[in-house]
C-alpha cells in the first residue's frame, strides 16, 4: 500500500528534454506529486521535432505539432498544472546535422535558458526542481543540456533538485533490455544511468500508478507504439531514481522505496 502524503501548497517544476520523456522518466512521480495536492509544472524544452512518426500525420500536420498535442494528452492523465512550452528544437545525436541547427537545444546559450527556468520558478514559487542528471541520463545532447540548464536554475532560486536517472543495476537484474532506455542508449552508443548506490531515492507505483504512466507513454503514439512496452510494466517501470542535490525535500515525502529494498535486504 502506497502512502499519499499532503503535500498541499509544494509546487514541482519538472524539467524534460523531449515530449515522451516525462512519463517514461517521471510519469509515477508527477501523478503521485499531483495526486498529494502538489501543483505540478511541467517545463519541455523541445518540441521532438527529430522523433520520426510511427503513424500518418494529418494534412498539414508537423510532427512538432503532432506531439505538442501526444504532450497535452499525456500531462494531463499525470496530473500536469501547466506546460510550458520553451519551443526548442530536438538536436538529434551527436553527428546529425540537427545539431547545429541555430535553434538546437544542445546549441542553445545556457544561461538564457535557466534565467527563463529560474522566472518560472520563482513566479510558481516551485521549491523543487527536477531535471535530468550530469550524464544526461543515457548522453542524449539535449539530455546533458537539460542538465546544465535545470542546474543553474536550481541554484539560482535556491531550490532542492533531483535529478533524474534510471537504477542500470536494478533494469539489468529485473529487466535486461525491457526498457526504452536500453535502446536509446544502444543508438546513442554510450553507457546509461546510475549503479544502485549512487541513487538517493527511488519512488515506487502501484497497480493504479503504473496503468496511469502506461496510458501516457501509450499518448505518444506517434514514437511508441503498444509492441514497445511490456504486459507487466511493473519490473522496467515500476521505479522512478534520482539523485537528490540539496536537503531533504518535497519527492523524499513520497517514500523511499530504494531504502526499504536495503531495509529488507539487510534484515
Ligand atoms: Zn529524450
Amino acid at each position: 500500500m502506497i502512502r499519499t502524503p499532503d503535500l498541499t501548497g509544494h509546487t514541482v517544476l519538472a524539467l524534460h528534454a523531449h515530449p515522451d520523456d516525462e512519463s517514461i522518466f517521471t510519469g509515477i512521480t508527477l501523478r503521485r506529486l499531483a495526486d498529494a495536492g502538489a501543483r505540478v509544472v511541467l517545463v519541455m524544452a523541445t518540441n521532438g521535432d527529430m522523433g520520426e512518426s510511427r503513424v500518418g500525420l494529418g494534412t498539414g500536420e508537423t510532427i512538432a505539432h503532432r506531439r505538442t498535442t501526444e504532450l497535452e494528452r499525456s500531462a494531463e492523465l499525470l496530473g500536469v498544472d501547466r506546460l510550458v512550452l520553451l519551443g526548442r528544437r530536438d538536436s538529434g545525436l551527436p553527428g546529425w546535422a540537427s545539431t547545429r541547427h541555430p535553434l538546437a537545444l544542445a546549441g542553445a546559450e545556457p544561461l538564457a535558458l535557466a534565467g527563463r527556468i529560474a522566472e518560472i520558478a520563482d513566479a510558481e514559487g516551485a521549491d523543487t526542481l527536477i531535471y535530468d542528471d550530469e550524464a544526461g541520463i543515457y548522453g542524449h545532447p539535449d539530455h546533458r543540456m537539460s542538465h546544465t540548464i535545470g542546474a543553474i536554475a536550481a541554484d539560482l532560486v535556491g531550490a532542492t533538485s533531483y535529478r533524474m536517472t534510471v537504477d542500470r543495476e536494478h533494469l539489468h537484474l529485473a529487466a535486461p533490455d525491457g526498457h526504452l532506455v536500453h535502446g536509446a542508449a544502444r543508438s546513442a552508443q554510450v553507457a546509461f544511468g546510475r549503479t544502485t548506490a549512487e541513487i538517493t531515492l527511488a519512488v515506487a507505483g502501484d497497480e493504479r500508478h503504473l496503468q496511469i504512466k502506461r496510458d501516457a507513454i501509450a499518448a505518444h503514439s506517434s514514437q511508441i507504439g503498444p509492441e514497445h512496452l511490456p504486459a507487466d510494466l511493473a519490473p522496467a517501470y515500476g521505479y522512478e531514481w534520482f539523485v537528490r542535490n540539496g536537503a531533504p525535500g518535497v519527492l523524499d515525502a513520497l517514500g523511499n522505496a530504494h531504502l526499504l529494498a536495503g531495509l529488507s535486504a539487510a534484515a
